[in-house]
């Protein structure tokens, strides 16, 4: 017997497979991690088997042997090996890079690390089980319904299951360069069914509306069917209190993740999943690649956040893999979202995804809080300076003196934003990023890129004059302010800096939550899937910070965060208010965020993203290339650019670039960037290819890098 084997090095190369030998009375299983003898000199590497075959075609006698199987590792079911393979192929990463994204591997958890078991964290609450009204009752049968069809088609033989895979071809995609297929023991072709679609379901309802509740129904039927589920969270900081009724509803049951585990503790959790310890895997995007056999469901919760985007390569989208990852298991898909993303609600208008609403708030008594938006333009025309408009101003009073809870927003952390000259004009950079220090309230000032600080400076660094002043503010600054106009509030503030600890946003939020604070300052941190029913008052103190992002999802994001926001307010029986501060009132995403009209939102957003071949109408394929010297990046990316147009041209897609990028420079490496657009997905893969190769044929020695996004 033989085993194809991807060897763990990463580079472009040697991502192929290669074959070894399996030693007579050595067991070794495909997604097994072995230790082989590598190269001329028989280093000793690591490598994960990715096929079996009997046979060879060439000379037997050259093949080395597998030295010994590593049992350190989650043995990736064939399915997860699929799912790497995909990857690779989709968003043009190394098998390896993919593999290891995929296959959790074991690492001793430190031994007087003080360690709370998670579940114990979360499970500290009663259950609060709600019958479903009529129309959660609705989607929460349509969903069931889908998983039925599924567990049928599955037993009635016309699919085969991750178990059965072994006896199929797996394609090593064509990143790997060689392009060669594995051809396993048995024959078959490569999945044939599994690339069938499965149901997908788009669970659009407002805040409040009880999606939480649907899921939990749909998990219960799932698990007494006997398979397992897959909850995605964006992050547990922003949906600690989803987290807290999953595992409240089915104690003992869960598996949690969270992106501040330790790598040892993040295998514990995935043990408990291949094992069949628990039922449910609950975690943020990495969680889907739990090691269930039996999977029964896919939620997504949240479905439009930012977080489900890897920033690391594989760059995937975790909306794009759970859909592959439930085709291989043969199961439904579920998202949810108050605010779905355009590109989601796009396949749900295409019938791509079935569209799933819920219109009312599921408390009786709870309704969606009034918003009010409050021009800064007419505030500044009278007179008023401050960050608080008289409205909001007002109101925060108010609500003191009832003893309601207040919570404000700002979409920046740090004191103020950056310190500019008054005499040269301009602001203190970081030595090794092409971006603003940071001043924190200490006094010192940060690069929130690399990290890089250094205590405010007397003089400014490239004039020498001593008029350095502090521009703009940000969430420390507004704690600050809000301080000092109401002295009488107590105060917390939740961003970024004052999570760093372990547990600090639970922390945080608890407090907030069993009312030992009345106003809560916070970065977007704050909007998400919180429920506190004490707050009626919610208050955005520049809603259109967002909206100058250089990024084509600016109107959406910035959609999301006020919509998200607002739905913070009046979830009680006391209704809430929101005042949303813009100097941009008119723009259609603050107005109707306001209005909370996500349908008429997205009609306007979609008719830009047409007028400008964005995504979801065409592809856009970015590419990154990476390098420590400034002119052999200018003259590689010029050069291969040129020798690759014409090929864009063949293929009518759009090229632009070079372009620096908007940050250029980032740890003391350069950043260029080019884009591809065309409207065909495979085509836009096959350019990417074709550009990578006109960059490695003029930079032989690999010196620079490259990222692809796929968007
Ligand atoms: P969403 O996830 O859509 O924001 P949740 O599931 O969190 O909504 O529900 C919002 C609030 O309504 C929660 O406090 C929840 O306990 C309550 N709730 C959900 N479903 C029902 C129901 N059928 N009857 C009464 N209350 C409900
Ligand atoms: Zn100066
Ligand atoms: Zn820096």
């Amino acid at each position: 017997m033989y085993a194809q084997i991807i060897i763990d090095i990463t580079s472009d190369a040697l991502d192929r497979a290669y074959t070894y030998r399996i030693p007579e009375g050595m067991e070794v299983c495909t997604g097994d991690r072995v230790s082989i003898p590598f190269g001329v000199s028989n280093a000793i590497k690591t490598g994960y088997v990715v096929g079996l075959t009997e046979h060879v075609d060439y000379d037997p006698s050259r093949v080395k042997e597998i030295h010994s199987v590593m049992h350190d590792a989650i043995s990736v079911k064939e399915q997860l090996i699929h799912l790497a393979s995909w990857m690779s192929a989709e968003y043009g990463t190394t098998m390896n890079q993919c593999l290891k994204t995929v296959l959790p591997v074991k690492r001793a958890v430190r031994k007087n690390s003080r360690r709370i078991d998670p579940l114990l964290r979360y499970v500290d609450e009663k259950d609060e089980y709600h019958e479903l009204n009529p129309e959660q009752q609705a989607a929460a049968d349509r969903i069931i319904e889908g998983f039925r069809k599924c567990v049928e088609q599955m037993a009635s033989g016309g699919f085969h299951v991750a178990d059965t895979f072994s006896g199929d071809t797996i394609s090593i995609p064509a990143s790997v360069r060689s392009g060669i297929s594995l051809s396993c023991e048995g024959s078959g072709d490569y999945m044939p069914k599994a690339h069938e679609s499965v149901p997908r379901y788009l669970l659009h309802g407002i805040t409040g509306s009880g999606k939480t509740e649907v899921y939990l129904h749909v998990m219960e039927e799932v698990i007494k069917a006997g398979y397992k589920v897959i909850m995605l969270i964006p992050e547990i900081s922003l949906t600690y209190q989803t987290v807290i009724r999953v595992s409240t509803r089915f104690k003992g049951r869960v598996a949690i993740l969270n992106s501040r585990m330790s790598i040892g503790e993040r295998f514990e959790q995935y043990m408990k999943c291949e094992t069949g310890e628990v039922d449910i895997l609950v975690g943020p995007r990495s969680a889907v690649f739990a090691p269930f056999e039996k999977l029964g469901i896919i939620i997504m919760d949240e479905e439009h956040e930012g977080a489900y985007k890897s920033e690391t390569a594989p760059r995937y989208e975790t909306r794009d893999v759970a859909y592959q990852r439930a085709k291989l298991c043969h199961c439904p898909v579920l998202y949810g979202s108050a605010t779905p993303s355009v590109n989601i609600y796009t396949k749900a208008l295409n019938n791509e995804v079935s569209l799933i609403e819920l219109h009312r708030r599921a408390k009786s008594g709870s309704s969606l809080a009034a918003a009010e938006i409050i021009d800064l333009r007419a505030e500044l025309e009278k007179g008023n300076r401050s960050i608080f408009s008289d409205r909001l101003y007002e109101l925060i009073r108010e609500k003191l003196s009832k003893h309601e809870q207040i919570m404000l927003f700002m979409n920046r952390r740090g004191y103020s934003n950056f310190v500019s000259c008054r005499s040269c004009g301009k602001a203190v950079k970081c030595p090794h990023c092409d971006v603003s220090l940071t001043l924190h309230r200490d006094g010192v000032m940060r690069c929130h890129y690399c990290g890089y600080e250094i205590p405010l400076m007397k003089k400014c660094p490239s004039c020498g004059s001593p008029y350095l002043a502090p521009f703009g503010f940000g969430t420390e600054k507004l704690e600050t302010l809000v301080k000092q106009t109401f002295p009488e509030a107590v105060v917390l503030r939740m961003d970024a800096d004052t999570t760093k600890n372990k547990g600090g946003h639970e922390k945080i939020l608890e407090q907030f939550r069993n009312h030992k604070a009345d106003i809560l300052i916070g970065t977007q941190m704050i909007v998400k899937g919180h429920d506190f029913p004490d707050v009626t008052l919610v208050g955005l103190i520049a809603a259109d910070l967002s909206l100058s992002a250089p990024d084509f999802h600016a109107s959406e994001k910035t959609f999301q965060l006020i919509t998200q926001a607002a739905g913070r307010a009046g979830r009680d029986k006391d209704s809430g208010q929101v005042i949303i501060q813009t100097y941009q009132p008119d723009h259609y995403s603050i107005a109707l965020s306001a209005a909370q009209n996500y349908k008429l939102f997205y009609e306007k957003e979609i008719g830009f993203r047409k007028l400008m071949g964005y995504p979801p109408m065409e592809h856009l394929m970015t590419i990154q290339l990476l390098s420590g010297d400034e002119d052999m990046l200018s003259m590689i990316s010029g050069a291969a650019s040129d020798a690759f147009k014409p090929e864009c041209e063949a293929e009518k897609a759009e090229f632009i670039g070079p372009l620096n990028a908007s940050v250029y420079k980032v740890n003391d490496i350069y950043r260029k960037i080019v884009y591809i657009k065309h409207p065909e997905h495979d085509i836009i893969i096959r350019l990417r290819d074709k550009f990578t190769a006109s960059v490695r044929n003029i930079d032989k020695r690999g010196l620079v890098m490259l990222n692809y996004d796929i968007q």
